[in-house]
């Protein structure tokens, strides 16, 4: 079978061909763009990708390095110290507004390019040049290949780093910056200037789409980071036009001058679009809208609440006995609903049997709190029977003096479908 997503990625395209706007011009290089350009990725966490369009062309990040790099400065200097020098209020000013919030004296937040210099700042390095390529090195990791600058572009906007060099200055004023404003533009530029393609840029989202793990599943980021990240995303990622993203597409995105646009939806997929031409926020014009079709066509938005899955257990009577069927993901929610099937059973000396066979995930929460509730219908006098074949509950104490894992369960009653379940893991 041919996948049907690469094809509607193409229409996807067709549908979104009316362009407006113009290039950024304010770095000579970019103004030289292929303004027709478009393209658009998506990559699931595992390491699909999905593209179309001018999917293999490359252009520079500029700003949607700036979530990057803020990650990689929370990891090295933890988040307090990162806090106390920049904050996470969207400021609905433009991306290179020369400002500090009046009563904090801080940048407002790291989207902006105030914010995002002083990030730059925070990255460990011996020396300019070690944290550059300490920055280079990150990226690369993320998107899954090595990537490398356009010289051409960071010479240009070097040339014209004005504005950003006075922000760089007026961090150096109140304290924020410890290397020499220069040297921290000219690093900054740099970071701008790392040439991807819409591919790389949908790869990289999808590592924060899964939590901070590349496909391969080793950990570039803790999850505490990571969601740092994707918040500040959601809030400030879209400058002035931060709020009416959120409502109306609601998926945590970053734009960059050049034309492109990625976005996080968490669990699921990083997306990018790339298109030149920019609207008067700084935003792709194709972009913004790739997205909004996106949205519509596959319900991605952010604030779309989960559905509760119907019923997480049943419960049924096997001999006399009552056996609490639990099935599909345990959150809170859903271990709430299981606590409430425990909190049911009449107290006395009956075996109850907790069948987790279709259980595939419990995350921490749902996990204590099943123990918990394991816990207490044994201080209620019920022994329970454990099958979890999977070991989804781990080797947990359940403060009944047994550990609890997928081992058969012990004791007089055994049904026989639990047998085989225990005898799965017993080998
Ligand atoms: N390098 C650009 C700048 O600092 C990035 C801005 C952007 O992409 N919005 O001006």
């Amino acid at each position: 079978m041919r996948m049907p997503i690469g094809r509607y990625l193409e229409l996807l395209l067709d549908a979104c061909a009316d362009d407006g706007g113009g290039v950024a011009d304010y770095i000579p290089e970019l103004a030289a763009a292929d303004p027709d350009r478009v393209a658009v990725a998506l990559a699931t966490p595992d390491g699909e990708v999905y593209a179309a369009g001018d999917a293999d062309l490359e252009f520079t990040i500029q700003s949607i390095s700036k979530p990057f790099t803020y990650a990689l400065a929370i990891a090295d200097r933890g988040l307090d110290e990162v806090l106390e020098s920049i904050d996470v209020e969207p400021s609905g000013d433009a991306f290179n507004e020369i400002s500090l919030d009046e009563a904090t004296g801080r940048p407002r937040n790291p989207m902006i390019n105030a914010g995002a210099i002083a990030a730059h700042g925070l990255v460990e390095g011996a020396d300019q040049d070690e944290r550059d390529r300490r920055i280079l090195d990150f990226y690369s990791e993320i998107a899954g290949r090595r990537l490398r600058i356009d010289e051409a572009v960071f010479e240009s906007e070097l040339s014209t780093a004005d504005r950003n060099t006075a922000i760089a200055y007026m961090l150096r004023t109140v304290g924020t910056l410890e290397q020499p404003p220069l040297e921290v533009v000219r690093g900054y530029t740099r970071q701008c200037s790392v040439a991807v393609t819409v591919r790389d840029l949908a790869r990289m989202a999808a590592v924060l789409a899964a939590g901070g793990r590349t496909p391969s599943g080793s950990r570039v980021l803790s999850p505490e980071v990571n969601r740092q990240v994707l918040s500040v995303m959601a809030t400030c990622g879209m400058y002035d036009a931060a709020g009416d993203w959120l409502t109306h597409i609601g998926i945590p995105a970053k734009s960059g001058v050049a034309g492109g646009l990625v976005g996080v939806l968490p669990g699921q997929v990083g997306i990018a679009a790339f298109s030149p031409r920019l609207d008067e926020h700084g935003n792709s014009v194709r972009g913004v809208r790739i997205f909004e079709r996106l949205n519509r066509d596959m319900g991605l938005h952010l604030m779309d609440a989960a559905e509760v899955a119907p019923a997480v257990v049943r419960r049924r009577l096997h001999d006399g006995i009552p056996v609490l069927e639990v099935t599909g993901d345990l959150r809170f929610v859903e271990a709430e609903r299981v606590l409430r099937t425990f909190a049911e059973e009449r107290e006395g000396e009956d075996v109850v049997v907790v069948d987790l066979t279709h259980v595939h995930h419990v995350n921490d929460v749902a996990r204590r709190l099943l123990l918990e509730g394991i816990r207490r219908l044994n201080a209620d006098g019920h022994p329970v029977r454990l099958v979890d074949p999977d070991r989804v509950l781990g080797s947990a104490e359940a403060g009944t003096g047994e550990i609890v894992h997928g081992e058969q369960p012990r004791g007089g009653y055994v049904p026989d479908r639990y047998e085989d379940a225990g005898a799965a893991t017993r080998g």
